[in-house]
């Protein structure tokens, strides 16, 4: 399998390629150059699979000859060695806690793979490779524990200092080894603005090996598929009819996984892209025009996206055709207001409490089955409701339970370096370190 960029202006590359280099030298996405079909009988016996062997048949033509079989079916199993439960809520409407992992966040998934194939791709280089990231929160905490001991790998986190919450800091800066979390003084725009300009630096990108590791990396992309094959496996012993599906949509990364997973033979009813008001995508679906927009703060702040990176990727995967992939999905835009009715009135009704990120989800869902009446579907629960303990707390009038896993956390020191937020404070921290 090789990959292309999705500007046309680079050269095919494998596996490891895209991995190592995160994007394509012309600054476009890479894309598989065939969608491999996972075969009938597979489908059709799914519940007979195990999750482990599920994972090597998928993840293998996308990975091709770059990793032997043997240790692709490590990586994938040591990748997803945690629960995903699907969770039935109401009579229409299950949740698919994705929320198992170590960092309490779906985002577990790919960052644990992304760093499985790194380290092992970086026992072929010489050079160290330094993986740069800027987050809002959830990023940094996965990929913190995704690569925390990986050798040949070193991690730079740059978070805002005082945005991010009390489990999210925690989580990214208590690691230590070859991970080192920067503070940034300003928004999670300039970090990203930083590790942009980071890129860009000849000079920095002759003394460092730099890759990226958000959603634009297909190895944190790709193993996204495979929560929705495990989703399938529990729904279909319950239901005979395929479910529609609701993601929490913000870079678009996870539905446009789904997507891939349903164009390769995975039967899906429809797809939900469920958003806050930053809804470039929802409103593309209502009137054919794309926008991008201004990124404005919301509570489901891992989806304050105004400019979804990974959208380009749908279009590609349904021929650019508008009515196509107007057909598959339908858009929601669904504000504060309306998410933290949603937490309050599925807590009450149903005890069952959602995230905000869930709930958005949630809210969008039902309102799609009111108006499709006799189908049934499923959301994605992004996030443990713990990882954002204000917004919830608030709504439901108590604390959370802190999960036992999280615990440990509270008795670890913080380590931070903070910096200006320019790239020359950046640079030199990364060159004279
Ligand atoms: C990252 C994130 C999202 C958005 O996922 P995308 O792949 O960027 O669309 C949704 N919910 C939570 C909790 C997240 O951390």
């Amino acid at each position: 399998m090789n990959y292309y960029s999705l500007n046309k202006n680079a050269a095919n590359v494998d596996f490891r390629e895209a991995t190592i280099k995160g994007q394509a030298p012309d600054k476009g996405l890479y894309f598989p150059e065939y969608i491999p079909t996972v075969a009938a009988d597979i489908i059709k016996n799914i519940g007979k699979y195990s999750k482990e062997e599920l994972a090597l048949e998928i993840m293998l033509p996308y990975v091709g000859n770059t990793i032997t079989k043997t240790d692709l079916q490590k990586i994938v199993t040591e990748t997803i060695n945690f629960p995903f439960p699907l969770v039935q809520v109401q009579e229409n409407i299950c949740s698919l806690e994705l929320f198992h992992g170590p960092t309490l966040a779906f985002k577990d998934v790919g960052a644990r793979f992304m760093s499985r194939c790194l380290g092992y791709f970086s026992t072929q280089q010489q050079n160290k490779v330094t993986v740069l990231v800027a987050t809002s929160g959830d990023t940094g905490g996965a990929v913190a524990n995704g690569f925390l001991g990986v050798d040949g790998v070193e991690v730079v986190i740059l978070y805002p200092s005082g945005k991010v919450s009390p489990v999210q800091e925690l989580q990214l800066t208590t690691c230590g080894q070859n991970i080192k979390a920067l503070e940034v003084k300003g928004s999670f725009d300039d970090c990203q603005a930083m590790v942009k300009d980071a890129f860009m630096d000849a000079d920095l990108n002759d003394h460092l090996t730099l890759t990226s590791a958000n959603s634009i990396n297909v190895a944190r992309w790709l193993p996204q598929q495979l929560y929705y094959f495990f989703a399938y496996q529990q729904w279909i012993k319950e239901n005979e009819a395929a479910p529609v599906i609701s993601v929490p949509s913000g870079n678009f990364g996870n539905i446009c996984a789904g997507l891939l997973a349903h164009v390769s033979g995975l039967p899906v009813d429809h797809f939900i892209a469920a958003c806050n008001v930053n809804d470039a995508v929802p409103e593309y679906l209502r009137t054919g025009n794309y926008l991008s927009k201004k990124a404005v703060p919301t509570i489901s702040n891992a989806m304050d996206v105004g400019s979804p990176s990974n959208f380009i990727r749908v279009m590609e995967l349904f021929q650019n055709s508008y009515q196509t992939i107007s057909e598959k999905i339908t858009g929601y835009t669904v504000s504060d207001e309306i998410t933290k009715q949603t937490i309050a009135a599925v807590y009450q009704h149903h005890n069952y409490l959602l995230d905000p990120h869930g709930a958005v989800a949630f809210y969008a869902l039902a309102d799609y089955l009111n108006t499709h009446p006799g189908k049934k579907g499923m959301i994605l629960e992004t996030a443990h409701p713990v990882k954002f303990p204000d917004t919830v707390e608030e709504i439901i009038g108590k604390s959370i339970e802190i999960p036992e896993s999280v615990k440990p956390l509270f008795q670890l020191e913080k380590k931070s370096v903070l910096i200006e937020p320019t790239f020359s404070d950046l640079k030199n921290w990364l060159l004279n370190r």
